[in-house]
C-alpha cells in the first residue's frame, strides 16, 4: 500500500487557525504573537496566567536503541498526540525544531512523517520563527566580545590556548571545523585556532532548552564559561559584559512555538539542542506551559532510552521539577532485527532486502535491547509502554514477538499504525498510555547533585548502559579534578556517546555486558547546566554527504518547496 509523499499530505491536511488551536488549550488569544498565518509565539505571561497546580499527565516518548534511520520517535509522539485527542483528552504535543544543516545534508524534513505530522512542514523545517538565527547570533556575538577582549589588552587575562568558546553556523560544513581567526594586521585581532559547531551544538541552544523564565536565561547565560585565565580560573560571559546583551539577542527566541498537526492537535515547537554533546530534550518553557492547560502533554526525547530518556530524567526534569507519568519506548521490527547482529543497517540507503523477509526468530536474537530500555525506564520510577512502530514491510509474526517480549518484561505493549491512519491509528496505544499514566508515578532521580562527577558517570555507565566500568584517559581525570574544584561539581552529567549502541562503541549490538565506558574527555556547559564526558569522537559540527539533500530541494513552477522528503 502506497500513501501520498509528507510533504502532499502536508499540504493537504486542513488547518484550522491559530486562535482556535490556542484555545484548545485554553490559551487565550492575548497570549498569542502571530508570526504569519501557521505559527504563534506564545507570551511567557501564560506561565503567570495558568494555574500550576492543573498540571495534567507528562509523557515522554523515547526508543529502542535505534538503527541510522531512526525509528520513529517524532511520528509517535505526533501519531499519541493526535490518539489522545481523539479518545477526547485535551492533549499537546512538545517537540524540538529541527535544525537546517540536517536538513539539507542527510535527512531533509523532521516534522514526523505519513499522517501524524507537525504542519506546515516547511514552516518547521526552514527558519520557522528564526529562534535558531537567534541562537547563532548571540553565540557568535559573544564569540566576538572573547575576540576582542583579547585584542583590548586583555584585562581578565584569558589565555587565548584555553579560550573553548568557538563559533556556531547552522550549516553543514566541515571545511569550518578548524579555522584560525584574526589573520592580517595588528589593527585584525589577535590570531588563534579555533572553529565552527552547528548551532543546535551551542550552549546558548542547551540554555535556552533549560531555562525556566527569562530571567534564568539571563542568568545561566551570565554563567557561560568561554576560556580560562593562565592559572586556570574560569571566565564567564557575565564578566565580560555579553549576558545582557545575548539575552536581549534571545528574548522572542525563549517564547515557544505554537504550531498543529495534520489533526489539529496542538503543538510546541522549541529549542533544538543536539542529542550527543547536550541533553536533546526540548524546552522547559514549552512544556511548563502546555503541562497546565493540557490532560496530556507528550513529548519526544532524541535517540533510544539510554540516551534522550536518561537525560530527560535527570538533566530536564532535574531542571524543571516536572514529573513524567509515563515514557513510551518505540520499537521496530528493523531495528531488533539489527539488534540480532545478523544485518547491517546503513544511513541514507536502503534496507537490506534479507532484513524484510518474516523472521520473528531474527526479532527475539535482538530482544535483550528492549528488555534492557525497559528496565532504563524502569529504573527511573517511571511506566513504560511499549510503541511498536508499524511499517508496511512489518508481518504480524514479529509484531506478535515483540509484544510477548514487552509483556514477559511486565510492560504495557500497543500496535501502533499512527503513520498510515493517523491519530486512530494508535487509540491502542493512547489507551495503554492513558492506563499507565493513571499509576501513582514513583519518578525517581538516578543520582542526587550531591554525588560527585565520577559517581554520577559512573551510575550511569553500570546502571542505565550496562557497563562494567569506566576508565579515564589523563585529560579527563584532570578536566573532573579542575571542575570540581571551579564548583561545577554538583552539576548532573550529560555522557556524549554513540547514539547506535547502549555501548561506547557503535558496532555493538544489543545490550552488551563486560565492556569498559573509556572517558576520553570531558568539557562542562556550566550556563546550560551540566558537564559532559566525551566518550569516542563526537562531531559537532557535521559534513555533507556525496548527495546532499540541498540537490533535491527546489521550488516548482508555483513557487512551493519540492524534495524536502
Ligand atoms: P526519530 O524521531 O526516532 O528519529 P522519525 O519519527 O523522524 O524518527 O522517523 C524516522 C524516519 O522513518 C522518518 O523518515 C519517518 O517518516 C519514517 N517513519 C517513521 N515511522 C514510520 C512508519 N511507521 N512507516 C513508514 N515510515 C516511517
Ligand atoms: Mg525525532
Amino acid at each position: 500500500m502506497s500513501i501520498p509523499s509528507d510533504l502532499d499530505i502536508s499540504r493537504s491536511a486542513p488547518r484550522k487557525s491559530l486562535d482556535d488551536i490556542a484555545e484548545r488549550l485554553g490559551i487565550g488569544t492575548h497570549l498569542l504573537e502571530p508570526y504569519g498565518h501557521d505559527v504563534a509565539k506564545i507570551s511567557l505571561q501564560a506561565l503567570d496566567e495558568l494555574p500550576e497546580q492543573n498540571q495534567g499527565k507528562y509523557v515522554v516518548v523515547s526508543a529502542i536503541t535505534p538503527t541510522p534511520l531512526g525509528e520513529g520517535k517524532t511520528t509517535t509522539t505526533v501519531g499519541l498526540g493526535q490518539a489522545l485527542q481523539q479518545l477526547g483528552k485535551r492533549s499537546a504535543i512538545a517537540v524540538r525544531q529541527p535544525s537546517m544543516g540536517p536538513t539539507f545534508g542527510i535527512k531533509g524534513g523532521a516534522a514526523g512523517g505519513g499522517y501524524s505530522q507537525v504542519v506546515p512542514m516547511e514552516s518547521l523545517n526552514l527558519h520557522l520563527t528564526g529562534d535558531m538565527h537567534a541562537v547563532t547570533a548571540a553565540h557568535n556575538m559573544l564569540a566576538a566580545m572573547v575576540d576582542n577582549h583579547l585584542h583590548k589588552g586583555n584585562r581578565l587575562g584569558l589565555d587565548p590556548h584555553r579560550i573553548t568558546w568557538r563559533r556556531v553556523i547552522d550549516v553543514n560544513d566541515r571545511e569550518l571545523r578548524n579555522i584560525v581567526t584574526g589573520l592580517g594586521s595588528g589593527a585584525d585581532g589577535t590570531p588563534r585556532q579555533s572553529g565552527f559547531d552547528i548551532t543546535a551544538a551551542s550552549e546558548v541552544m542547551a540554555v535556552l532548552a533549560l531555562s525556566t523564565s527569562l530571567h534564568d536565561m539571563r542568568r545561566r547565560l551570565g554563567r557561560i564559561v568561554v576560556g580560562y585565565t593562565h592559572d586556570g580560573s574560569p571566565v564567564t560571559a557575565e564578566q565580560l559584559g555579553a549576558a545582557g546583551a545575548m539575552t536581549v539577542i534571545m528574548r522572542e527566541a525563549i517564547k515557544p512555538n505554537l504550531m498543529q498537526t495534520v489533526e489539529n492537535t496542538p503543538v510546541l515547537v522549541h529549542a533544538g539542542p543536539f542529542g550527543n554533546i547536550a541533553h536533546g530534550n526540548s524546552s522547559i518553557v514549552a512544556d511548563r506551559i502546555a503541562s497546565r492547560c493540557t490532560d496530556f502533554l507528550v513529548t519526544e526525547a532524541g535517540f533510544g532510552a539510554d540516551m534522550g530518556a536518561e537525560r530527560f530524567f535527570n538533566i530536564k526534569c532535574r531542571n524543571s521539577g516536572l514529573r513524567p507519568d509515563a515514557a513510551v519506548l518505540v520499537a521496530t521490527v528493523r531495528a531488533l532485527k539489527a539488534h540480532s547482529g545478523r544485518y547491517r543497517v546503513v544511513a541514507g540507503k536502503s534496507l537490506p532486502e534479507e532484513l524484510l523477509a518474516e523472521n520473528p526468530d531474527d526479532v527475539l536474537a535482538g530482544a535483550d535491547n528492549l528488555r534492557k530500555q525497559i528496565d532504563n525506564i524502569r529504573l527511573h520510577g517511571v511506566s513504560p509502554v511499549v510503541a511498536i512502530n508499524a511499517f508496511p514491510t512489518d508481518h504480524p509474526s514479529e509484531h506478535e514477538t515483540i509484544r510477548r517480549v514487552a509483556e514477559e518484561a511486565g510492560a504495557r505493549v500497543a500496535v501502533s499504525n499512527h503513520f498510515t491512519d493517523g491519530g486512530k491509528g494508535a487509540i491502542e496505544l493512547a489507551e495503554a498510555v492513558a492506563e499507565a499514566a493513571e499509576e501513582p508515578s514513583g519518578f525517581q532521580l538516578l543520582y542526587p547533585d550531591s554525588d560527585d562527577l565520577r559517581t554520577k558517570i559512573e551510575t550511569i555507565a553500570t546502571r542505565v548502559y550496562g557497563a562494567e566500568e569506566v576508565s579515564y584517559q589523563p585529560a579527563a581525570a584532570k578536566a573532573l579534578d579542575s571542575y570540581t574544584a571551579n564548583g561545577f561539581g554538583s552539576l548532573p552529567v550529560c555522557i556524549a556517546k554513540t547514539h547506535l549502541s547502549l555501548s561506547s562503541d557503535p558496532t555493538l549490538l544489543g545490550a552488551p555486558t563486560g565492556w569498559t565506558l573509556p572517558v576520553r574527555e570531558v568539557r562542562a556547559s556550566v550556563g546550560a547546566g551540566f558537564v559532559y564526558p566525551i566518550c569516542g569522537d563526537m562531531r559537532t559540527m557535521p559534513g555533507l554527504g556525496s548527495q546532499p539533500a540541498a540537490e533535491r530541494i527546489d521550488i516548482d513552477d508555483r513557487g512551493e518547496v519540492v524534495g524536502l522528503n
